[in-house]
């Protein structure tokens, strides 16, 4: 049974990587004119509300979207992020902030199209309320986004970019995201997949790490950003990462750049840190 809302974690600093590096990706592919599929294997409720009692709860918007809206000097990619955050605001307050499927669609031209999955009955819902005026270009499902991708793959378009965001409730999800990648490149070697995973103190994502870098893959970024150093007590999330396959080959160059002013924002204890690896032919 799924218990995972994101609602309690939207805006964090995972959110906050990982909605920064979706934007760059999207920019990229913008460049072209030419029509592009984005899909959202796991794309959540669509839109938080941050004075909602299951934000309030956690609070962890207030150790990421809020220190970047309070930061003073961010370069333009930054800038270009917290702009489309903003765009769902009445400012100078920040009462909303939009999940994956939402940002990607302020980012999506007319032609290109969304096809987003969510499991969850009332996050799915929800995503279907927030997405129910746009017919074709935006197609919302409640299915499992593992099983869905198959029948999507190679999008018409012949041009995609995969979000594999999973909550890993289940640690089966760390195996399955490795057989949802192998899967998918043999159905569309050439698309982008951007794939989050958490820092935390357990085995499963140090294995997952080595079973993407055992699919020998031609072109990928890996990006972490750890905000804060392991507890004690073992347990929580004090950083994440994302890897890339396909990645614009103008990624690494922006988060080279970024990253150490993203540490210097959401930086939790000294122990702050950012990495980066790519191959990128
Ligand atoms: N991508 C969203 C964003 O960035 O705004 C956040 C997604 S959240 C981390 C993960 C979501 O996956 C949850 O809403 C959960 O209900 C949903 N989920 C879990 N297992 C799923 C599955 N097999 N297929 C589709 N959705 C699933």
């Amino acid at each position: 049974m799924l218990s995972y809302r994101h609602a309690f974690h939207a805006g964090n600093h995972a959110d906050v990587l990982k909605h920064f590096v979706l934007c760059q990706c999207l920019q990229y592919f913008n460049e072209k004119d030419k029509p592009y599929t984005y899909i959202d294997t796991h794309a959540g409720a669509g839109l938080y509300q941050l004075d909602h009692h299951y934000a309030i709860k956690t609070a962890e918007f207030r150790d990421g979207i809020i220190k970047l809206v309070e930061a003073t000097e961010l370069n333009q990619p930054l800038q270009d992020y917290l702009n489309i955050i903003q765009h769902f605001n009445t400012l100078p307050s920040l009462r909303f902030y939009p999940g994956s499927p939402l940002i990607a669609s302020q980012l999506l031209r007319t032609h290109d199209r969304a096809r987003l999955f969510e499991l969850h009955p009332a996050d799915s819902q929800l995503l279907q309320q927030t997405f129910s005026d746009s017919k074709q270009h935006i197609q919302v499902k409640q299915q499992d986004g593992f099983a869905g991708i198959k029948a999507l793959l190679p999008p018409t378009t012949r041009r995609g970019l995969v979000m594999i965001d999973p909550s890993y409730e289940e640690k089966e999800d760390y195996v399955r995201v490795v057989h949802s990648i192998k899967d998918s490149l043999t159905r569309f070697a050439t698309g982008t997949y951007i794939l989050w995973y958490p820092q935390l103190q357990r085995a499963e994502p140090l294995q997952l790490l080595a079973h993407l870098h055992a699919l020998d893959l031609t072109n990928w970024l890996h990006v972490t950003l750890n905000v804060q150093a392991p507890k004690n007590d073992g347990f929580g999330m004090f950083g994440s990462s994302l890897f890339i396959i396909n990645p614009p080959y103008t990624l690494p160059k922006i988060l080279e750049k970024t990253m150490p002013t993203l540490v210097k924002i959401l930086r939790l204890d000294d122990t702050a840190h950012f990495k980066l690896d790519f191959k990128i032919s």
